[in-house]
């Protein structure tokens, strides 16, 4: 039964084995992505939860201008209690599944229950008929590629798929939710890395989603012709504009390393003497020879941010190999050539991990005398360990803060429970201070901010003012990577509802997915005390000024003080 604008929800019970299909509240319009699952979660999901027991709510919600016309929109957001932090979750992705669920004009997935029997699998098929459960015995402890390789034999050429690797079957709290993107190929390279929702999924017994599109279209816009004609201009003067990730994320080594943020052997320096043969400049050199190129993960982006990575020999081997991959599974563990960490990567995919997280936890087990640092065929033969489920596998799946207590190690760089993303909050205090306030924890998506020579007066407002500014990004389907300004955001929100969206109603949308967000994990028990930086961060000093993450608990506290929002942050490159 549609709403009143004709969008739906799936409602999936995995107890049941039963879907139903409801109308979508028409007063929640301008909410998708990762509001649109903060809001379902708040209101439907048991903060106090077991977090892969059956009360645990999965949600897939695609962006509120997914599926349309406008450029680098169809971003998904995965969410639910996040088995590391014991707060909600959001982690966001690329590829097609987005897109194509809006197609349809289901605003979300909502996966509830858990089978009775824990060694079932099951897929949720998706078409513009509804969706429909089926056990998959077959896909059992699949990798990623083979599984979506087995998939293509069974479903129609352009069909988009959501799944899970042997690390989320085991239910182990560093897995990712893999993504199909957008090349003909439909690689399952987008990874919702973080937050162990993986797990999640695999709690439920619920192996992959497909979506078919069949003959459905892109949505169509109230306002259809302003709608197109923004999104034209705005490609025109994306490309006409300086297109800094043009090379993806993986180039911004160099200076990463410049600013103390390229972190080595378990954070204990911030500069790496491997930042010439990890620059991800080595990889777009390799193109020429290797075949290699920039692509769009998803159908529409105009960004294409993402390398296509080959091997020697010209053969495929993993997309995208970005910075942060780069950092932790490469410098972190004194990795020292891209080609090794570009081997891991494809591992973390194909078993379905998240590679910060799991490169934090192998860096933390290198420290603490359980591997030499540097060894990379050491490292590829754990993440093997972590898909055949054995003790050590299972600890380096579980994360840093599982494998530091596993090791009786002290130094693990995390925040409630989630490793410490590549930009550092040693130098980069106000990024700090989102670590500690996100109700993601520890996520540089959820308010990175580069800028070393920030004030300290100035930490708890650009925190929350970046912290605003992408959870808007990420509710509204466009790619962070885009930088689109709120008022981009709210004018293409206006042209598809036929209305004006004032900036106003913007940023308090931003705001309310926040508040949302910080009262489930409320909910959930989280309190300020939680709120705490690690305390390496704390003391092991690192760069020529011997930085350490020295931020009161008064200026941490003051993030969650709304401020008003300056005006250039609706106007120009508001993320990011
Ligand atoms: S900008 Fe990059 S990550 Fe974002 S959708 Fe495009 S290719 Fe994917």
């Amino acid at each position: 039964m549609p709403g009143p604008s004709g969008d739906r929800l799936i409602r999936v019970d995995m107890t049941q084995q039963s879907v139903e299909i409801t109308a979508f509240p028409d007063d929640w319009k301008l909410l998708g992505g990762r509001a649109l699952s903060a809001r379902i979660l708040l209101e439907e999901c048991d903060a106090g939860c077991e977090p892969l027991g059956p009360d645990n709510v999965l949600v897939m919600a695609p962006g509120v201008i997914s599926g349309t016309a406008a450029p680098t929109s169809g971003r998904i957001s995965i969410g639910g209690k996040s088995p590391l932090t014991g707060g909600i979750k959001e982690a966001n992705a690329g590829g097609d599944p987005g897109q194509d669920l809006m197609k349809l004009g289901y605003r979300a997935v909502i996966v509830t229950g858990q089978p009775a029997d824990s060694d079932k699998r099951y897929a949720v098929d998706v078409t513009a008929e509804g969706a429909s459960v089926k056990e998959v015995p077959d896909c059992k402890g699949m990798w990623n590629y083979a599984l979506i390789e087995h998939l293509a034999k069974s479903y129609s050429k352009d069909a988009s798929f959501v799944s899970i690797g042997p690390a989320g079957e085991l239910q182990l709290t560093g897995s990712s939710v893999a993504c199909t993107d957008g090349d003909k190929e439909r690689r399952p390279a987008r990874h919702a890395a973080r937050g162990g929702l993986g797990a999640v999924m695999g709690s439920k017994g619920l192996k992959y989603l497909s979506v078919e599109t069949g003959k459905a279209r892109l949505r169509d816009p109230a306002n259809r012709k302003e709608f197109l004609a923004r999104g034209k201009t705005y490609t025109k003067a994306y490309r006409e504009g300086p297109q800094m990730f043009k090379h993806g994320t993986s180039t911004v080594v160099p200076m990463a390393n410049m600013l103390n943020t390229f972190p080595y052997k378990n954070r204990t320096e911030g500069q790496s003497p491997d930042v010439e043969t990890l620059d991800g400049a080595r990889i777009v050199e390799s193109f020429e020879e290797r075949g290699g190129e920039m692509h769009n993960c998803m159908t529409g982006c105009i960004v294409q941010c993402s390398n296509i990575v080959h091997d020697a020999e010209g053969n495929y081997k993993t997309s995208a190999l970005e910075f942060e991959t780069l950092t932790l599974l490469g410098a972190n563990c004194a990795i020292a050539s891209w080609e090794d960490v570009a081997d891991l990567d494809r591992l973390c995919d194909e078993i379905g991990l998240d590679t910060v997280e799991t490169g934090a936890a192998i860096a933390v087990y290198m420290d603490s005398g359980g591997m030499e640092f540097g060894d990379a065929e050491g490292a590829k033969a754990l993440l093997k360990e972590i898909a055949e489920g054995t003790e050590l596998g299972k600890m380096i799946g579980s994360g840093a803060v599982a494998t530091g207590k596993k090791r009786g190690h002290k130094r693990v760089p995390a925040v409630k429970g989630q490793a410490i993303p590549a930009w550092d909050p040693r130098p980069l205090k106000a990024t700090g201070v989102t670590y500690c306030t996100s109700p993601m924890g520890a996520d540089h998506t959820a308010g990175l901010i580069v800028n070393p020579g920030l004030p300290e007066e100035e930490f708890a407002r650009a925190s929350q003012e970046s912290q605003l500014v992408n959870a808007v990004c990420d509710s509204s389907g466009f790619c962070q990577f885009l930088q689109p300004s709120l008022d981009d955001i709210r004018a293409f929100y206006g042209d598809l509802y036929g209305e004006e969206v004032s900036r106003q109603q913007i940023a308090d949308l931003g705001w309310q997915c926040l508040q949302d967000e910080w009262e489930f994990n409320r909910r959930a028990g989280l309190t300020s005390a939680d709120d705490v930086m690690a305390d390496c961060m704390q003391v092991d000093a690192i760069g020529p000024q011997q930085v350490v993450f020295d931020v009161s608990a008064e200026i941490v506290a003051q993030a969650y003080e709304r401020c008003e929002l300056r005006d250039e942050l609706f106007t120009a490159n508001a993320t990011g």
